[in-house]
C-alpha cells in the first residue's frame, strides 16, 4: 500500500466559474487559475502523484504550457489515474476536505463524489468529500483550499 497527501489553494475572483470535483457550483465568484482551477481535484492529483513518488502536478501539467489554459481538471485527473494504473496501483480510498467560507457546499457533495467515483471507475464508498470553513480566519473568503489523502493498493 502507498499513502499520498495533496494540498492546494486558489483565489476567488469575479468573472470565473466555480468548479469543485468536476461539479459546477453557482456562485458570484470562481477560482482563478490557468486551468479551470478545480482546487479539490488538484489536491487529489498531487496526493496520487505523491503516493507514487512521481512529483507534483506542476511537473506534469505546467501552467507555462498553453495546452493547459482553461483545462478541465477532471481530464488531467484521468491522466494521473492512468499513470497510477500503469504503475500497477488501484485506489484504496480517497478523502478530500475542501476549505471554503462560502458558498455552502453540502448540496453538491454527492455530485462531487459521483464525479470522482466515475473517474476512478470505483465504488462511491471509496470516495469521501467533506467541506469545512475556517471560521473567518485563514483564507477568510478570499480563496478556497483543499486537502486530499489517498491510499493506493498494489494490484
Ligand atoms: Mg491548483
Amino acid at each position: 500500500m502507498r499513502i499520498g497527501f495533496g494540498y492546494d489553494v486558489h483565489r476567488l475572483v469575479e468573472g470565473r466559474r466555480l468548479v469543485l470535483c468536476g461539479a459546477e457550483i453557482p456562485y458570484e465568484r470562481g477560482l482563478l487559475g490557468h486551468s479551470d482551477a478545480d482546487v479539490a481535484v488538484h489536491a487529489l492529483m498531487d496526493a496520487i502523484l505523491g503516493a507514487l513518488a512521481l512529483g507534483d502536478i506542476g511537473k506534469f501539467f505546467p501552467d507555462s504550457d498553453g495546452k493547459y489554459k482553461g483545462a478541465d481538471s477532471m481530464k488531467l485527473l484521468a491522466q494521473v489515474i492512468e499513470m497510477m494504473l500503469e504503475k500497477g496501483f488501484a485506489l484504496g480510498n480517497a478523502d478530500i476536505t475542501i476549505v471554503a467560507e462560502k458558498p455552502k457546499l453540502a448540496p453538491y457533495i454527492t455530485q462531487m463524489r459521483e464525479n470522482l467515483a466515475r473517474a476512478f471507475d470505483c465504488d462511491i464508498a471509496k470516495i469521501s468529500v467533506k467541506a469545512t470553513t475556517e471560521e473567518g480566519l485563514g483564507l477568510a473568503g478570499d480563496g478556497i483550499g483543499a486537502y486530499a489523502t489517498v491510499l493506493l493498493e498494489k494490484n
